[in-house]
């Protein structure tokens, strides 16, 4: 699998002469609770040092001096941005700051952030943010921290905190000397002398430079002239700057440079190097397009049969799991049944488990640690269900836990059926189709068959042909957003964009159901 290929790219040679490289961290944390401010203060701790001057202009990362040492953050906080990033095979982030407001304690996104961080076997900082407000309450966070399995060192377990304060600067300086403690007992290192490996963070159109991406450079040192390979284009290092405009020669480990002279504009996550000359980084390139548009089959990923084969093989000692039930009081239960089918052979891993739908983040998490989704009693947002199949996600829905605790007893003990069938839950038939506006259409239907379910696939289904596939994003009876519409009844249904229906269109809608849920239901 490429991500096994991208690995070596970042390997050193065993006769590296490897030297310490500065920490790169990403902060974390629910919506409000200070990660931008959080940064912004940060850095002006060096900007005060009089270590530079003027207004600092953001491109995706800021380097911090403490004393003689320095720490790179990326700029864009949130776990999204850093899963997204895993999910395309990039490892950029050594330390995860997850920012915690002392006034308002653990919070959804607080929770999901830890999940994430430990998913990817990042070390995890707590700053306890906004320590001067009056309703400040650290014992509080404390003891919730621990309800997530966040154990801080006071409380005897292994997790920092730093209580701070963006506002006033409080804490600031304890927050970096933290990061650099936990940078030291990571040992990070790389070797300045090889050719440059990284990982582009931000990239846009310059109006006069033309497409110009702002880089990681994870190890090597990276120079003005290098023939470098961006995912499926080749290009040749024109100018190299800084993120605060600063014109450099060269850019080694651990630092973020601006580079222009590509043809185009890569993607964030996309994993750059520099080649030995310009022919074999065209090469290369040529390469790597004919990779991206080979078909792509989720090879690799963790379906519940892929699983069975790891274990079998003796390759997986391990199944990932994100849990999403509607009800929070359920998760516990499912999570005391899934332990109890542990065995010395495999240990089930609960990567995240959180009350809701199946969302976007959940499917990304998913695909960047090779977990599998099991849902309670919920369903997938429209977002979710089309990013699951584009990234062959396995999501199995289940109403009964025993069925859920089944089929992972099952897929343990090699029992399991690997057919997940297919249903056509319902047809309707396009009557007039109604243009509203931003590209969006609503298919005016009436429900011929079965029933209609928001975030179910839809066929669509043209004189008998199949003319394309997507799904339920909006469904309307008169003016009210519904989950369901049963046969016979009207209704509005909305695809996703670039979807063109006709009238006269049939539309499938497609229910996808784990074997041992009963098909007679
Ligand atoms: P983000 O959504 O996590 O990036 O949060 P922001 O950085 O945008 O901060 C949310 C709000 O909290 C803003 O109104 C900030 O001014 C405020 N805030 C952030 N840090 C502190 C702090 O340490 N103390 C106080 N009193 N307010 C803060």
């Amino acid at each position: 699998p490429p991500a096994a290929a991208k690995e070596i790219l970042f390997e050193e040679r065993a006769d590296a002469k490897l030297e310490h490289r500065a920490p790169i961290v990403t902060v974390m944390g629910h919506v409000d609770h200070g990660k931008t401010s959080l940064l912004d203060a940060l850095r002006k701790t060096t900007v005060a040092a009089g270590e530079r001057g003027g207004i600092t202009q953001h491109l995706g990362a800021s380097q911090v001096r403490r004393g003689d040492r320095t720490i790179l953050f990326l700029d864009t906080p949130g776990h999204e941005a850093f899963t997204a990033m895993r999910a395309r095979g990039a490892r950029v982030t050594d330390i995860a700051i997850i920012v915690v407001a002392a006034d308002d304690g653990v919070m959804p996104q607080t929770k999901e952030a830890i999940s994430h961080a430990r998913a990817a076997n990042v070390p995890i900082i707590i700053a306890l943010n906004k320590v001067d407000k009056p309703e400040a309450n650290p014992e509080r966070v404390k003891s919730e921290l621990a309800e997530a399995n966040v154990v801080v060192e006071s409380y005897g377990g292994d997790v920092p905190l730093v209580a701070v304060s963006a506002r006033t600067g409080t804490g600031l300086d304890d927050l970096l000397d933290m990061v650099l403690l936990v940078a030291d007992l990571g040992d990070y290192k790389a070797d300045p002398a090889r050719r440059a490996v990284g990982t582009v963070i931000e990239a846009q159109r310059d109006r006069g430079r033309g497409p110009i991406a702002t880089v990681i450079v994870q190890t090597g040192t990276l120079r003005v002239g290098d023939a470098v390979v961006v995912g499926s284009m080749s290009g040749k290092v024109r100018s190299l700057e800084t993120p605060d405009g600063t014109r450099i020669k060269s850019a080694g480990p651990s630092t973020a440079v601006v580079i222009s002279g590509l043809p185009e504009v890569p993607s964030s996550g996309d994993v750059f190097r520099v080649a030995a000359d310009e022919r074999a980084a065209r090469e290369a390139a040529e390469a790597a397009k004919s990779e991206a548009s080979a078909p792509r089959d989720g090879a690799g990923r963790a379906t519940m049969e892929e699983l069975y084969r790891r274990i079998q093989s003796g390759a997986g000692k391990e199944v990932r799991v994100i849990l999403k039930s509607d009800v929070a009081g359920s998760l516990g239960a499912i999570e005391h049944q899934l332990e109890k089918l542990q065995s010395d052979e495999v240990r089930i891993n609960v990567l995240h488990a959180s009350a809701g739908e199946v969302t976007e983040n959940d499917i990304l998490l998913a695909s960047a640690s090779d977990a599998i989704i099991l849902g309670f009693t919920t369903t997938l947002t429209p977002g979710a269900r089309r990013m699951a199949d584009a990234e062959k996600v396995d999501v199995r829905l289940y109403e009964i836990i025993y069925e859920l605790a089944d089929d992972m007893r099952a897929a343990i003990d090699g029992m399991l059926d690997p057919e997940k069938s297919e249903v056509v839950e319902g047809r309707a038939e396009v009557k007039q189709l109604f243009d509203v506006g931003k590209g969006t259409v609503i298919a005016g239907c009436v429900v011929r068959e079965g029933r209609v379910t928001r975030g179910a696939r839809v066929r669509i289904l043209r004189a008998g042909s199949l003319v394309g596939s997507d799904v339920v994003e909006s469904l309307r009876r008169f003016r009210d957003d519904v989950r369901e519409v049963k046969e016979g009844q009207e209704c509005g249904i909305g695809l996703g964009p670039g979807i063109e229906l006709r009238e006269g269109d049939l539309l499938e809608i497609v229910g996808e159901q784990s074997t041992r849920r009963s098909l007679s239901q």
